[in-house]
């Protein structure tokens, strides 16, 4: 979209936004580079698939971090496994962070890798409800736990994942390590909830707001393939349902259509006096800048054309949604 001047407001929201709230960030060395250097160390795992494996992951991650893999193999017994409380409040078990340190970690670091990904059998994964760790402390280098198994599916909070499971859920917990090193929030769950992981590795290529500032001029002066009116950085994580919508509301008001809130994390959904089920956590809604009655009229009469059905109004923003699981067919005030 070419609505320049309301699209470099824009960045300051999105520096606002990506202020750093991860209180470990200082105790792990940044690699603000490109390359990141991994071992993998598959433990009781000679895989012949490995190799197609290790391809598949970095190729998936290519060009926006280029991962050099080293793949080695060990067959530690009897694996200590603990409870932790993760930053969620929940209780997990992961294998025994001294464990872990001596066995894994601390060779790694020694040898300079940035990443270190232990993968261990399904038998002695002794965790059922989750497929991957991502731990870290202040040795300086990520430290990922995987299970392993060679021929299996994944899945992600009940959402089908293309591709192999060791595959998925090693760059799943890759994308936590760097959004971690890059000192940004981690946005890995709200991409993979939405199935738009495209946009995780346009924010890790480091540098501006996630972004390159090549990447961030490319993705501000393109209008996303399909639409007229709307840049990528503007409908970064919008269902495409909702963006083609849009798009041709946009067109009919013949108003600039300037989105004051996109899509919200948790977080900033709560700083912001979000309800908690909100349209905004899914992708689902927009927040439409309105500056008088003339342009509320406008901007509430081409959303109703083409067909929304989830309508709100403020005095400076029109809330546009298209949630199903929620009323439709309703209008309402802030
Ligand atoms: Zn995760």
């Amino acid at each position: 979209m070419w609505e320049t001047p309301l699209s470099s407001l824009k960045l300051f929201w999105g520096l606002y936004e990506n202020t750093n709230t991860n209180p470990n960030n200082n105790l792990i060395s940044n690699f603000n580079n490109t390359i990141l250097k991994i071992l993998i160390l598959a433990n009781n795992c000679k895989w012949k698939t490995w190799d197609k494996k290790i391809q598949e992951l970095k190729d998936w991650w290519m060009p926006e971090i280029d991962l050099d893999v080293t793949l080695e193999h060990t067959d530690f017994k009897n694996i200590p496994w603990v409870e932790y409380t993760n930053l969620d409040g929940k209780i997990y078990k992961g294998i025994e962070q001294g464990w872990y340190d001596k066995n894994i970690s601390i060779p790694a670091v020694n040898r300079g890798f940035d990443c270190v990904m232990f993968t261990v059998g399904t038998d002695e994964w002794t965790f059922k409800d989750i497929d991957g760790w991502n731990t870290h402390n202040n040795l300086g280098i990520h430290e990922i736990q995987i299970k392993g198994q060679e021929n299996a599916k994944y899945s992600f909070n009940g959402k089908k994942y293309e591709g192999d499971q060791w595959f998925n859920i090693a760059r799943h917990e890759l994308s936590h390590a760097i959004y971690r090193s890059r000192g940004i929030v981690d946005n890995t769950h709200k991409y993979w909830e939405l199935g738009n992981l495209e946009a995780i590795k346009r924010e890790l290529q480091g540098g501006f707001m996630g972004h390159s500032w090549v990447t961030y001029f490319r993705n501000l002066l393109t209008p996303v393939q399909g639409y007229k009116y709307f840049n990528q950085n503007e409908i970064e994580g919008l269902k495409p349902e909702l963006c083609e919508m849009l798009d041709r509301a946009r067109g009919l008001a013949n108003t600039p259509f300037f989105l004051n809130s996109t899509v919200r994390t948790k977080e900033k959904n709560e700083a912001v006096g979000g309800v908690e089920n909100s349209e905004h956590l899914t992708g689902e809604s927009v927040d439409i800048r309105c500056r008088n009655s003339a342009e509320r009229f406008a901007i509430i009469k081409a959303l109703l054309d083409v067909g929304f059905t989830r309508i709100g109004y403020g005095k400076t923003f029109v809330h546009a949604g298209i949630s199903k699981t929620k009323p439709n067919k309703v209008m309402w005030d802030y």
